[in-house]
């Protein structure tokens, strides 16, 4: 069997059919906080759902099964998650962070450092010299997003993580944009991966959470006794959705990369748009990385429209199908604007140096018919040319 068909059958069936109580074949949900010991100074294998879950557990299995890692935990949402990851880091250690990360985990370890609690320095990862300056001032930790977000430029997980415990520091992967179905960090070097399962791994649109998969399992013991001790574990009714909408993560991912790529050929055509960013595209610089590393190109992408801010007002004025909002990985196409939604926390320095331009929008493409989604990108394109 190859090693995609056993993930897919993970995803699909992992915990199916063991309920011993009903013989249910889709598990009961425990919402039980509490656990009955069988008798005195006898715990059984829970006693209180903030540390342990029988729900939260089977999704963590899941979920550290198709990352191929020793042991995940499951966290309240994927901010959670990184903090929990970046739990080990102390005053004066230095965390080497992508200039170009997801909004929020700018925002988090810019303030983490403001208040000393570690430093922080952003690079742009693909730049060698800038990578081996960061790494030369001896990092504790290095966090690595691929692809990036929103721009969809690809770090080479294999070359960074090996530098990155040659320079003595863990090797952090937030693996959320792929998804387990389209890239596997632990077996390309890493110590930790980092998911907001609000995104592809519940796929819904209806669940905040997050995870983090340890490759060896002390490690991960380490780090669920710390969420338990924090409180940051993920409540067991999130658990059960989750698990839910992992049952079809690989259908759901590969119908959306299908689509994204139609779409993203059908950006790269029209005049009205200077660039497109999708590692599907011959024409993006990480192309060849990207198809080496990933065993998909995924379903997010972002383009530039020639116009500036004046084009993206018409043009999402225009939409009808795709909706105006933050996030993505779910059955339904999104369009954002990160300059203005998120990335908007991020200074107007950074967000140039990272080449978020006031004409880039960020799609998050669904399940819809791929020509009821290019009409619709049509139908914009037309207003920003009438505009
Ligand atoms: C959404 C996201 C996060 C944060 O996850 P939440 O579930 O919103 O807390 C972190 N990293 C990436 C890449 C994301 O897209």
């Amino acid at each position: 069997m190859s090693e995609e068909r056993a993930a897919r059958t993970v995803a699909a069936t992992n915990g199916v059919a063991q309920d011993t109580a009903f013989g249910a074949v889709i598990s009961p949900i425990h919402l039980s906080t509490t656990f009955k010991f069988p008798a005195f100074e006898k715990p059984g294998p829970y006693d209180y759902s903030r540390l342990g879950n029988p729900t939260r557990d089977q999704l963590a299995d899941t979920i550290a099964k198709l990352e191929n890692g020793a042991r995940a935990v499951m966290v309240s949402s994927g901010m959670a998650a990184l903090e929990l990851a970046l739990s080990s880091l102390r005053p004066g250690d230095l965390l080497v962070a992508p200039h170009d990360c997801y909004g929020g985990t700018y925002r988090l370890l810019s303030m983490r450092a403001e208040r000393g609690h570690y430093r922080v320095t952003f690079v742009d990862q693909s730049d060698e010299a800038a990578l081996a300056a960061a790494l030369a001032q001896k990092p504790r930790v290095v966090l690595i997003e691929t692809p990036s977000n929103p721009l969809m430029r690809v770090v080479d997980i294999r070359r960074t993580t090996a530098l990155a415990k040659a320079a003595g520091a863990l090797a952090v992967v937030d693996n959320t944009f792929l998804s387990p179905a389209l890239q596997q960090p632990i077996g390309l070097g890493a110590d930790l991966v980092v998911h907001s399962t609000t995104k592809f791994l519940n796929g819904h649109s209806d669940v905040i959470g997050g995870a983090v998969v340890a490759a060896d399992a002390a490690v991960g013991e380490e780090l669920a006794s710390w969420a338990n001790t924090i409180g940051i574990t993920g409540s067991p009714l999130d658990a059960y959705l989750t698990l839910r909408g992992v049952r079809t993560l690989f259908v759901r991912v590969e119908q959306q990369q299908r689509t994204a790529a139609a779409i993203a050929a059908f950006l790269e055509a029209s005049p009205a748009v200077a660039r497109v960013h999708y590692p599907g595209l011959a024409s993006h610089p990480d192309h060849a990385l990207a198809k080496a590393q990933q065993s998909g190109f995924g379903a997010m992408l972002s383009f530039e429209l020639a116009g500036g801010l004046e084009a993206v007002r018409a043009f999402v004025g225009a939409l009808r199908i795709f909706t105006l909002a933050e996030s993505l990985g779910g059955v339904e196409s999104l369009v954002a604007h990160p300059p203005t939604m998120t990335h908007a926390a991020m200074d107007p320095g950074a967000r140039s140096t990272a080449g978020i331009t006031d004409g880039l929008l960020r799609l998050s493409v669904g399940l819809e018919a791929e020509g009821d989604l290019l009409a619709d990108l049509t139908h914009a394109l037309d207003a920003v040319r009438e505009n």
